[in-house]
């Protein structure tokens, strides 16, 4: 946690945050709750709010479907919903 380069070292995840890419889980309601696991790790965890702040910086623009997994306790879905990039250009194009 000191080196602000490594702080992936300290989360829940193992520091590989990818393994909850749960797109691919079937039936969706072992997808439901192995993104409900997810989430209460990430809730969790001691650097929820840097992973959430760089997954929204690299996936800033992106809508729902052309993002993946859970970060930071939030969906795909969830994490397009509060991008102001995305919500911008919903706005400007309704
Ligand atoms: S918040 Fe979740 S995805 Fe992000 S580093 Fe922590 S455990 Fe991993």
């Amino acid at each position: 946690m000191n080196d602000p380069d490594n702080w992936l070292t300290a989360a829940l995840c193992g520091g590989d945050p990818d393994k909850w890419f749960l797109e691919g889980v079937r039936p969706q309601s072992a997808k439901q709750l192995a993104v409900r696991a997810a989430k209460t790790a990430c809730r969790r965890c001691p650097v929820k709010l840097r992973c959430a702040s760089e997954i929204l910086r690299i996936e800033s623009g992106q809508p729902a479907e052309m993002r993946a997994g859970v970060f930071a306790a939030m969906t795909p879905e969830e994490r397009a919903a509060v991008d102001p990039v995305v919500q911008a250009r919903k706005r400007v194009a309704a």
